[in-house]
């Protein structure tokens, strides 16, 4: 396999550049995106295995000597393939519904390694869990805590809690991903955790072991995290002077990547933050990175359809959409476009590339210079998070196809859907 190694600090797992440029064409690994397209079909997402793993063993490795578990979150990219290659890694995974769960199973993933996030749990979602014989419930409030002990003592089981904490920190994020502030929906405010906690402590099918943070996500800067754990670890001593002894520290995801410019903090710098915050305290460490793991290793793949000039305004008409990837619309996010075969610069214009939806917000990308004509297949950069997950049918359209390279290999992980799918669960009136 030749994946080019960029330069790295030494003791830094190197960063690798899983769809280069050789020659005229992008490559996943050995595979031509452009014969990828062509085989399977577009839009396409195209994983890279060897990113995905680099990328999780970053943050494994980063916490070397620390007894710790790298929990991937699921909500992030939940394809089966995806997931399997990851647990024959020995990850954990974070989840937030029953419906991940099942996923984590399928996939082989190991249960005991499993963390339950999420403010909603329903009743049945937390008996999934109980019999399935998850690692830790993170609970996010009074009410919750209480139904989590009903449906443990009915189980006549003991349910793992952590308590995931509101530190009311600003990740300087979009305000759709911050999390841990105080006005978010998330997480219990820091000032209530210690006597909700000694309730905890109080209900026989509950054990109190651990404390969890998860403040935002595509945060490009140490000091929230470095804010959010200081105020965590002191929750954690004033616990000890209660008697709760909490051995789990759950540090939550949130690492950005770059799309465009930024410039996040690598697994290395963030994961000294967290050693230096428990300062050798003898707790376990759970880490739940999604983007960060998987959102640089995948992209999509279109083809122009039309290209057309509106009054002095280009479009490129894509088979993509925003059914296909919304963070665009949803975030306004901004991810590389690239044609998947370069010409020679001789078309060169400015275009927003937009896809079929009757939408105004469907667009992929605004303002792109590009060198493209009508058939040729152009590539969306980091969209392997919350690219596929968060697609839909709108306008009946089949959700994409998504194929992981492995090496000089390709696997189909996930086949396109067929139109008629789409209404297979539907009837007529009688
Ligand atoms: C979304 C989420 C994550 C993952 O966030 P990323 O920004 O993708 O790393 C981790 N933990 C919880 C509880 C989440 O909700």
């Amino acid at each position: 396999m030749s994946v080019a190694a960029a330069m790295t600090a030494p003791g830094e797992t190197p960063a690798i550049e899983p769809f280069p440029l050789r020659g005229r064409s992008l490559f996943a690994e050995g595979s031509r995106l452009s014969d990828l397209a062509n085989r399977f079909g577009t839009p396409l997402y195209v994983y890279s295995r060897a990113a995905l793993e680099s990328a999780w063993r970053a943050f494994d490795d980063a916490l070397a000597g620390v007894p710790h578990q790298v929990c991937f979150a699921v909500k992030a990219n939940s394809n089966l393939g995806l997931l399997d290659a990851l647990a024959r890694l020995g990850s954990g995974f974070d989840i937030v519904s029953g419906g991940e769960l099942e996923r984590v199973l399928a996939a082989g993933g190991d249960p005991a390694r499993v963390i339950f996030s999420g403010v909603g749990k329903s009743r049945d979602e937390m008996r999934m869990g109980l019999e399935a014989g998850i690692r830790s419930f993170n609970v996010e409030s009074p009410s919750e805590l209480a139904r989590l002990a009903e449906v443990a003592h009915e189980a006549g089981r003991v349910a793992p809690v952590a308590l995931r904490v509101n530190p009311d920190v600003d990740p300087k994020t979009h305000p759709y991903i911050a999390t841990g502030l105080e006005s978010s929906k998330f997480g219990i405010p820091i000032a209530q955790a210690r006597d909700l906690y000694a309730r905890g402590a109080g209900m026989p099918s509950l054990r109190m072991a651990g404390v969890g943070c998860h403040i935002g996500s595509q945060i490009t800067s140490l000091e929230p995290f470095r804010d959010a754990l200081a105020r965590v670890v002191a929750l954690i001593d004033e616990l000890a002077g209660d008697g709760i002894e909490i051995t789990e520290v759950d540090v939550g995801g949130g690492l950005g990547i770059r799309y465009r410019d930024e410039t996040p903090p690598s697994p290395a710098e963030y994961a000294a933050v967290v050693r230096d915050a428990l300062g050798g305290r003898p707790v376990t460490v759970f880490l739940e990175p999604g983007r960060s793991v998987c959102g640089n290793a995948g992209v999509l793949l279109a083809r122009v359809e039309y290209i057309k000039d509106n009054g002095g305004h280009r479009f490129a008409i894509v088979d993509a959409a925003m059914n296909d990837f919304i963070r665009p619309a949803l975030y306004g996010g901004w991810s590389r476009i690239e044609p998947c075969e370069r010409r020679d610069g001789e078309g060169r214009a400015v275009y927003t590339v937009a896809g079929p939806v009757c939408e105004s917000g469907d667009f992929l990308g605004r303002d792109r210079e590009l060198d493209i004509r009508e058939g040729d297949f152009v590539a969306l950069r980091s969209a392997g998070a919350y690219g596929f997950v968060m697609s839909s049918n709108y306008n009946s359209r089949p959700r994409a196809a998504e194929v992981m390279v492995d090496g000089d290999r390709v696997h189909l992980v996930r086949r396109r859907e067929r139109a008629s799918e789409l209404h297979a669960l539907e009837s007529r009136l009688p």
